[in-house]
């Protein structure tokens, strides 16, 4: 079997889940190779390789920003070169809209935001939760081609350091740069320094802190922990942060090792966003606020004077 991993890069920098898919590529067997496509290659390709893998670089200027359709031709030809089994990529924003033109594009069925992949006889099987993880479904593929698989971030152990791959330069045409749509510009949010799905801690923050200019409060918790800032539905919609920090339904899916919800209710549509997190903390003034029913450990008071005297603790300890 023959397997081809997509690297997720955002400005030449490799995110985690780059290598956790190597992993799972690993754990089904056969011949692992990836593509990455970015702006300057630099330490990414041996980084990938040190997994194991055979690391197919497709470096230019224009590559330097996600672009689905350019980064879709190019994966097409080395598709269609080396004709993998299984092609596995991240379920990023960036990496189920890439991978849903690939699969689109070569004919193949594919299966997203999966947290587990294994081998049923010969079939791959991926494993996909529902219904906020109280279902989970296997998907095989029914094509004759390649069977594209997006990987949820953090779901999977990385690839080990195994060393054996090596670096393939390739030529990357032109042709496949000259897109309907161009990157012109990439400003980077206010979303702090940590990505929200990649992150061991998130701090997440509800309606409960009462408007904009608390969410510098919540932050500088998060900031103080070495956490990202996560957000509800309900401070984005009132414009208090950006749409990206927002977990749940309609937002982003975390798996951190630890999740602090503060003024968060804990909505349906938001817990399905994080309940997979390994230990989640909640504070809220509210004893039956739903989020109790999920969390590991409840802090029932004012976050006005927990939050404060959390941050303070946590930069005393941090130092
Ligand atoms: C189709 C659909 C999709 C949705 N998608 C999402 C989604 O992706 N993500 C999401 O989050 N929501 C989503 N929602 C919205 C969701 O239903 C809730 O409305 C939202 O999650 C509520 O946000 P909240 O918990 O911040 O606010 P609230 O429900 O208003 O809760 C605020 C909490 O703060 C507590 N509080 C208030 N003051 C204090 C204080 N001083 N100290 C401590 N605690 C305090 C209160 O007790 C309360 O529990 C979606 C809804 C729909 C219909």
């Amino acid at each position: 079997m023959k397997i081809l991993t997509i690297a997720d890069q955002k400005v030449n920098v490799l995110s985690n889940v780059s290598f956790e898919a190597i992993g799972a590529a690993k754990s089904l067997g056969g011949e692992v190779c990836t593509a990455l496509l970015c702006g300057e290659a630099g330490e990414m390709a041996n980084q990938l390789s040190a997994k194991g893998s055979k690391v197919f670089v497709f470096a230019h200027a224009e590559l330097t920003n996600f672009n689905d359709e350019a980064y879709a031709s190019i994966i097409k030809t080395l598709i269609d070169r080396e004709k993998p089994d299984v092609v596995i990529g991240s379920a990023t924003f960036y990496g189920k809209a890439l991978m849903a033109r690939l699969a689109a594009l070569c004919g193949g069925g594919l299966a997203s935001d999966c947290t587990g992949l294994s081998l049923e006889g010969d079939a791959v099987t991926a494993l996909r939760p529902a219904y906020g993880g109280n279902v989970f479904y296997t998907i095989q593929n029914n094509a004759s081609t390649s069977f594209f698989v997006t990987v949820r971030p953090k779901a999977l152990p990385e690839a080990g350091d195994d060393g054996g791959g090596e670096v393939i330069t390739e030529t990357v045409d032109e042709a496949m740069l000259n897109t309907k749509a161009k990157v012109k510009e990439r400003v980077a949010g206010s979303g702090g320094k940590v990505s929200l799905t990649e992150a061991d801690i998130v701090v997440a923050a509800g309606r409960g802190i009462r408007g904009a200019e608390n969410v510098g409060m919540i932050e500088e918790m998060a900031d103080s922990m070495g956490a990202a800032f996560g957000a509800s539905r309900a401070i984005v919609d009132a414009g208090w942060t950006e749409y990206s920090n927002q977990v749940g339904q309609t937002g982003k899916t975390v798996n951190p090792k630890l999740y602090i919800a503060i003024g968060i209710s804990g909505a349906v549509q938001h817990i399905v966003g994080m309940r997979a997190s390994k230990t989640i903390v909640a504070v809220n003034r509210d004893k039956d606020a739903p989020i109790f029913s999920i969390a590991n450990y409840g802090i029932v008071g004012d976050l006005f004077e927990i939050v404060p005297a959390l941050t303070k603790k946590f930069k005393e300890v941090m130092q």
